[in-house]
């Protein structure tokens, strides 16, 4: 690994790796550094496992140009690519701290090792991570994200559970059942928060997408033809068992997200796979000092960008899910768009002339981000959980699992007064563990804004320090 770039991008998902094959073949030095030991971030994860009983489900074939992208990408010169590398911080100068677990170009002795990379333009592509809801009895073994039942399937090969329940209001719950399903293994039921109306009605709104819809259509029928008992309008509202899950009580909902009294039901099952939707990885542009915005409809708090997508830091450029959740098509454009605007800006191609076929290309990119942005909006309000949810969490009920928090805790402290971020981590210590505040932080803003009525640009968000990950302190004794 050398020590300046030309384009650093940090992320290889959809977003980070558009960008990257962009630049290629315009005599610049390029560096994309990932954590994951795969590339393609969270869609294109490896598939160890047997190959699916089901056909693979893509009518939009984003999977497939994702491949593509990453066999492209390694053929290309001047591409440096370091995967298990972790970007701990952001100084000024886009001054970058990476922890090199594992170098993949033979000869360099970076491995174990702490670097400092500088590039003249920084890609911020970071993603995004799943939201949570907590619930009674949410840290019992055997509970977890949707996403981490699908990594234990694609980077791990073994399913979750003999018999998954799969919960929540996120698309990903679908796609998790079906690949459960095309691995052997059972779905206990599907618990929706969202009731079947509310899914028809933006059925209008998102007709265009019809990839998405046929998608919708070949899920649910599945789940139909497998018997999978799918419960609308229903949430889970505690996780039992005595060393482990074993049975969810769920129990219908208002539209209001308010339980119905008598309505609850027990579920057995061997596991519970959990999700609401995505937050935008916003650490690393934090600590870049790029302002945010937030927006529940893009997934909560996100990075400011001008139409070259920059960042209010010059040269400082956000891509993809921290942009606003929208899904890897827009990431894919995105990635684009942000290389042909650093190659304006570096004068390699001329995007003022209406005769060029940048200028044109450029156009239908800025429609197409656009139109996705659209569709995206409709998604993440399928997803959002009504604030009221948060505000009505018993008081036993866990919050910050790191420094065991409880919502009484954090409830009694809110009434003193610690009502933004900052002062209720000072106050009760949510957000200081190990995670940083990368599980518990959203749930405690929707939390703030819930019992007291504050905006979340009153209540701020999380702040973000280095090392942003976890990286053991010999690391940094071995220069
Ligand atoms: C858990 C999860 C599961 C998903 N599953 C599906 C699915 O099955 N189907 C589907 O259509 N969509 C899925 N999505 C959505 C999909 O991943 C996104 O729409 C799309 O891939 C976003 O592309 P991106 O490039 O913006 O971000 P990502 O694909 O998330 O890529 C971001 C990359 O940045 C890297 N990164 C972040 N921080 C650092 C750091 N500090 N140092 C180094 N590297 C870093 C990450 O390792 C990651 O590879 C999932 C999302 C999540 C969060």
């Amino acid at each position: 690994m050398k020590t300046h770039y030309h384009v650093i991008i940090v992320g290889a998902g959809f977003a980070g790796l558009t960008a990257a094959e962009t630049f290629a073949g315009q005599g610049l030095d390029i560096l994309i550094i990932d954590e994951n030991a795969q590339s393609g971030g969270q869609l294109l994860r490896k598939t160890r496992h047997r190959p699916s009983l089901l056909p693979r489900l893509e009518p939009d074939r984003m999977k497939s140009k994702g491949f593509a992208l990453i066999e492209s990408i390694k053929k290309r010169q001047g591409i440096d690519w370091i995967t298990q590398a972790q970007v701990l911080g952001i100084f000024k100068e886009r001054r970058l701290l990476v922890h090199v677990e594992n170098h993949n170009t033979p000869g360099e002795k970076d491995a174990g090792k702490i670097r400092e990379v500088q590039a003249d333009h920084l890609i911020l592509a970071t993603g995004a991570r799943e939201r949570y809801l907590p619930f009674k009895g949410w840290t019992l073994p055997g509970v977890m994200s949707l996403g981490a039942a699908q990594i234990l399937m694609k980077s791990h090969g073994v399913l979750p559970a003999r018999n998954t329940l799969i919960a929540g209001t996120s698309p990903l719950m679908m796609v998790l059942a079906w690949e459960i399903l095309g691995n052997r293994g059972r779905v206990a039921g599907l618990v929706d928060q969202n009731s079947m109306k509310k899914k028809l009605a933006f059925v209008p709104l998102v007709k265009d997408h019809w990839p998405k819809l046929v998608e919708g259509a070949l899920y649910t029928a599945r789940m139909i033809l497998s018997g999978v008992p799918v419960h609308q309008g229903t949430r889970v509202i505690e996780a039992r068992g005595e060393n482990g899950f074993t049975s969810a009580i769920i129990a219908k909902t208002t539209p209001e997200g308010v339980i119905i009294p008598g309505t609850e039901k027990q579920c057995p099952a061997d596991a519970l796979a959990i999700g609401h939707g995505f937050v935008p990885n916003i650490e690393l542009p934090v600590q870049a000092g790029c302002e945010l915005e937030y927006h529940r409809d893009k997934g909560g708090w996100v990075v400011r960008i001008n139409q070259k997508l920059e960042s209010s830091v010059r040269s400082v450029y956000a891509v993809g899910e921290i942009t606003g959740i929208a899904g890897a098509k827009k990431s894919f454009i995105q990635g684009r768009l942000v290389a042909l605007s650093i190659l304006s800006r570096l004068g390699k191609i001329n995007l003022n002339s209406r005769t060029n076929d940048f200028h044109h290309g450029v156009e239908t990119l800025v429609a197409l981000n656009l139109e996705q942005e659209k569709y995206a909006r409709f998604l993440n309000q399928l997803c959002q959980v009504p604030l009221s949810a948060y505000g009505t969490i018993p008081d036993e009920t866990m919050i910050c699992r790191c420094e065991e928090i409880t919502m009484g805790t954090i409830r009694k402290n809110i009434h003193q007064g610690f009502d933004t971020m900052g002062s209720l981590k000072k106050a009760t210590r949510c957000g200081m563990g190990r995670c940083q505040g990368r599980i518990c932080g959203p749930v405690i803003l929707d939390i703030i804004t819930a019992l007291t009525g504050k905006s979340p640009a009153q209540v701020g968000c999380t702040l973000s320090r280095v090392p942003v990950k976890n990286v053991g302190i010999s690391a940094f004794l071995n220069p």
